[in-house]
């Protein structure tokens, strides 16, 4: 019998099995793709932040970024730069490829083509059925994790429910004539949402953006756009797609098992990055799992320990950043146009550069601190927050 039973080989899945193999669990990956990295649709960027803490080999960094522009629906641009590197942006296949490796160095064995079906757990184990090879095999482990992303519906079966909310992200790799810096934009390119440019290894981008409708149409008109003006070389590539949430599930955990990253809904809502707010939630739920299979108490009573601990380190942070979300759908151009120039304007960019508090993966403080300024408030339509200061409940 394993030990533990991760579903679901993404960057997050085995960052856990990393974990619980290194403190000697037996472990096992259960992946429905063939091999790691395969029909893989993101980004990939991280701040330094999140590589350093999670030790990300240098080699699937593609490169580093030190600025930003941010480009407003009548093309007003707020520049962003720091004298120090920001982000990195990853060569998205090898990193998921990296992390499995990481993992299987460590001990953990993977099983490829093996789709899960069903989960069950009793008072001494958990079983888990397993689809490969067009024959239904069953699994028994001690715990499970689920970290199948998005698509799965694995924990609304098991009466974790569904995510609160999610949008869906579209994008394609393009050839550039001379992109260097990350752009975003906001307006009808995105209604409600952005669209991005990121350079990797010139001449390529990643050119994408989400939505909560038609993402593939938005995006499809922009890059002819982009084409037409002689941004990229051509507008007939290839889209991939996929699901993003912005609300967490209302339950991550249960008798026996417990759920990370995408699977969780641990994601920024103001942007949609998974990577780093999964991987601080993997490193949890791998210590919450090692105590409990140290004293081989995997009750759902003693696994709450893990929300609890997810919670303390994100609640905040998913709460004002979907609020923040949900604000910012409801702008319209003219409003969006308006906060950009009070931002310039009053060099209020500046001071949030020059106060630290524009934090790649830390939102909630910039949201706050931005909002203070009674004028961007105003531009807002906002009289009152719903937090101004104190606890804020998932
Ligand atoms: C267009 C787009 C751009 C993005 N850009 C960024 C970005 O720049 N930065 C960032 O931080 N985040 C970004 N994200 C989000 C990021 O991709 C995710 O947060 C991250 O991949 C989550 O990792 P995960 O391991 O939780 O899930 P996934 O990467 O989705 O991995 C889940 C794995 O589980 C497997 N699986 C699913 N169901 C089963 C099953 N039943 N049985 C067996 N295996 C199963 C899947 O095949 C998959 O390999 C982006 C997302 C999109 C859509």
């Amino acid at each position: 019998m394993y030990d533990t039973v991760v579903i679901g080989g993404g960057p997050i899945g085995s960052y856990v099995a990393l974990r619980l193999a290194e403190k000697g669990h037996r472990t096992l990956v259960l992946e429905r793709k063939s091999r790691s990295g395969e029909a893989v649709c993101c980004t990939g960027i991280i701040s330094r932040e999140c590589a350093s803490a999670f030790a990300i080999e240098d080699k699937v960094i593609l490169r580093q970024v030190n600025s930003a522009s941010l480009f407003s629906p009548s093309g007003n641009r707020l520049s962003l730069w720091r004298a120090e590197p920001q982000a990195c942006i990853l060569d998205r296949v090898a990193f998921e490829i990296s992390m499995a490796e990481r993992a299987q160095g460590a001990g953990a064995e993977y099983h490829f083509n093996s789709l899960v079906k069903d989960i069950t757990t009793g008072s001494d184990r958990a079983r888990v059925t397993v689809l490969s090879g067009g024959k239904g095999v069953e699994i028994q482990t001690r715990a499970v994790v689920i970290a199948s992303g998005f698509a799965s519906g694995l924990c609304s079966r098991l009466g974790l429910g569904r995510f609160g909310d999610f949008t869906v992200g579209a994008q394609a790799e393009v050839k550039t004539t001379g992109t260097n810096e990350v752009e975003v934009y906001f307006g009808d390119i995105a209604p409600g949402f952005f669209a991005w440019l990121v350079p990797t290894t010139p001449p390529m981008a990643r050119v994408g953006l989400m939505m909560r409708k038609s993402p593939g149409l938005y995006l499809r008109k922009w890059l002819t756009l982009l084409a037409a003006q002689g941004e990229i070389a051509s507008a007939e590539v290839e889209l991939c797609y996929g699901g993003i949430p912005i609300k967490p599930l209302p339950r991550t955990y249960g008798e026996r098992l417990v759920v990370v990253g995408d699977a969780a809904g641990q994601v920024k809502p103001t942007n949609g990055g998974g990577i780093y707010y999964g991987l601080l939630s993997a490193d949890i739920a791998a210590e919450t799992l090692h105590q409990a299979l140290e004293d081989n108490d995997l009750s759902a009573k003693r696994l709450g320990r893990y929300e609890r601990g997810w919670k303390k380190k994100l609640g905040r942070e998913l709460k004002v950043g979907y609020w923040a979300r949900k604000l910012f759908e409801r702008l319209n151009d003219r409003q969006i146009d308006r906060i950009f120039k009070i931002i310039e304007a009053g060099g209020i960019d500046q001071a949030l550069l020059k106060a630290e508090d524009l934090s790649f993966d830390w939102h909630s403080r910039t949201i706050l601190r931005l909002l203070r300024y009674q004028v961007v408030a105003r531009a807002m339509h906002i009289i009152k927050l719903p937090f101004g200061s104190g606890r804020i409940d998932l």
